[in-house]
């Protein structure tokens, strides 16, 4: 189907976008346009105006450091070789390879599709986002970003400009999909510290437990401080698939899910 009809500015500043965002009630952001676009298609959506924000060089980055600055328009691709190994795991699940070479970081986490991979691997990460609007620049965790499914902390004319996050000591991404790297039916992943065989913390995150990207605290709490042994991969994944309440949907049933996610939970701890 063609998209409805509406005006079209590319801009050349985040100032730029940003005011033009913030002047029309409805208006949207397009960055790499592998989720908005379909949306339009579909006639999901009908915004008045879209604002091309995709080609705005300033936002197009990745440096690493003590902190990881990603870009909001770092596109998917450019994580695949990332020194990160926690990032080139989660990078490399993603769509294939024309998606990942247009799509962006910051516009997987501005749509928080409740099955997108970013999501779900940058609450593991304790990432932060910050997001600049009308008002000024506000730094938000991703433990609170991700308001609900498609929902996220963003009011009309705020952009995501960077997400900041420390790259895990040890971090596993599992991702279960009926094809290679189409949209997860669900997925684990796994950030954590381990000394002398000890988990000394560790934090999962898991979609496909509900209705969006959640952290799986229990679990979490349960792996703090305990040994790396088998028994405990395994407990693990028992309170994991407990602590969920997934979805059931055409792809997927919830208990279908909930074994995923037991499975994602022993998985990721084995390859840590
Ligand atoms: P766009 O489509 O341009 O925008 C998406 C939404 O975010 C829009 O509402 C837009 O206004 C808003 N937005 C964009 N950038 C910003 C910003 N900086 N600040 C505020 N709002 C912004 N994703 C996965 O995670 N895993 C997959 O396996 C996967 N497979 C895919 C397969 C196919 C065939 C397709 C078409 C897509 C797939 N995707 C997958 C989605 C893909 O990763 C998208 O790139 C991503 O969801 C959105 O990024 P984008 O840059 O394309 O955003």
């Amino acid at each position: 189907m063609y998209p409805p009809p509406f005006e079209y500015v590319r801009a050349n500043s985040v100032e730029e976008a940003i005011r033009l965002l913030s002047g029309v009630e409805g208006a949207k952001a397009l960055a790499g346009g592998q989720s908005l676009i379909p949306l339009l298609k579909l006639r999901l959506l009908s915004p008045p105006l879209i604002v091309d924000i995709g080609r705005l060089r300033e936002l197009d980055y990745v440096h690493y450091g003590e902190w990881t600055r990603i870009g909001a328009l770092a596109k998917h691709h450019q994580l695949e070789e990332s020194p990160c190994p926690f990032l080139r795991a989660v990078a490399r699940r993603i769509g294939d390879p024309q998606i990942r070479s247009m799509g962006t970081v910051g516009g997987s986490v501005a749509h928080a599709d409740p099955y997108g991979d970013w999501p779900a691997a940058l609450l593991a990460a304790d990432a932060l986002f910050v997001v600049r609007g009308p008002s000024g620049t506000r730094e938000v965790e991703a433990s609170r970003f991700f308001k609900g499914p498609y929902e996220a902390d963003l009011a009309q004319g705020e952009l995501v400009v960077e997400i900041r996050l420390k790259c895990p000591p040890r971090g596993a991404y599992v991702k279960f999909s009926r094809r290679h790297n189409d949209f997860a039916l669900a997925a684990v992943a796994v950030a954590a510290e381990v000394k002398d065989g000890h988990i000394l913390w560790a934090r999962v995150a898991a979609l496909g437990a509900a209705d969006r990207s959640i952290r799986l605290k229990k679990t979490e709490a349960l792996l703090a401080g305990a040994p790396l042994k088998p028994d405990v991969v395994a407990e693990a994944g028992e309170a994991a698939a407990k602590e969920a309440e997934p979805p059931s949907d055409v792809r997927a049933s919830a208990e279908y899910r909930r074994a995923l996610i037991k499975a994602g939970v022993k998985r990721a701890l084995a390859a840590l």
